[in-house]
């Protein structure tokens, strides 16, 4: 049987008369310049996101959303530590989420701009009888699995390269440590996801320095050239100690004291092609 149109004429007026309201209420709310974004288009451009920074939150999971979702600080995604783990997404990517703070890598500074951020819901440490950081928790295989296969998707769709798949440590060595010694920065470098030295550089490197470690003018200079923000004036002052501890922490998490020697000074060399030739006697 077909509809009596005519019996609900006046609801369909009604219905009409709505959607043209409706129509004419969009484009008052829409107002703005008519831009054509299709007929030309740039080929020249990439992602504003040119560094993936990778934390822990170091507390538990329900303050770590309760503080990355109502406080002055977020990050794009959090990975909890439940079995198995998820992702949360908290602040889409095309928004700046408020992780890494006062930041500086390789000439680029405050890197909230141009970043995304990963938090791992993570307890950190606990500080030993010495203040020192020590007992960290170690990550489990399953949110190991699953950070792997996020920074896997992220650097693929933006492009993000190696040598920029970073951490806090890295880009605030003077504030932070995490995501700390125990986060599995070879898992990501197996992958091809972060920059790292070859075996037989860093071996090469190393009988060149087995007589002699090179003066902390020349570990400044390295560490700078790799990308960390660190001065130039040859003291091993305490904030030069913090950035060799962030280097070690990532590239030989067996020892991170911050002491340079000859295994720091040859990754270094393996890293970035500075060698250290010392004065013939
Ligand atoms: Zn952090």
């Amino acid at each position: 049987m077909q509809p009596d149109s005519k019996r609900c004429g006046p609801l369909k007026l009604l219905a009409h008369w709505c959607g043209v309201l409706l129509a004419a209420a969009l484009v008052a709310g829409c107002a703005g310049p008519r831009i054509d974004a299709h007929t030309h288009r740039a080929v020249s451009h990439d992602s504003r996101a040119q560094f993936l920074i990778l934390h822990y939150t170091a507390v538990d999971l329900a303050t770590s959303i309760r503080i990355l979702t109502q406080q002055r600080v977020s990050s794009h995604y959090l990975v909890t530590d439940e079995q198995p783990p998820r992702i949360y997404r908290l602040v889409d990517e095309d928004r700046r989420a408020w992780h890494a703070g006062i930041s500086a890598w390789d000439g680029h500074a405050m890197l909230n701009g141009n970043s995304i951020g990963i938090e791992i819901v993570n307890l950190g440490y606990r500080s030993g009888t010495d203040g020192r950081p020590t007992d960290f928790q170690p990550y489990s295989p399953e949110q190991v699995e699953l950070v792997v296969e996020l920074v896997r998707d992220i650097v693929k769709r933006h492009q993000i390269r190696p040598d920029r798949v970073l951490g806090h440590s890295d880009i605030a060595p003077q504030r932070k440590i995490d995501p700390g010694p125990l986060f599995p920065w070879k898992r990501l470098a197996d992958e091809g996801l972060v920059t790292w030295p070859k075996p037989d550089d860093v071996r090469q490197a190393q009988a060149l320095y087995a007589t002699a470690v090179p003066p902390v003018q020349w570990f400044q200079q390295a560490l700078a050239k790799h990308g960390f923000l660190v001065a130039q004036h040859g003291e091993l002052d305490e904030p030069t100690r913090r950035v060799v501890a962030a280097f070690q922490m990532k590239y030989r998490p067996a020892r991170y004291d911050g002491q340079p020697d000859a295994e720091t000074a040859a990754l270094l060399t393996a890293l970035t092609g500075l060698r250290h030739q010392a004065k013939a006697p």
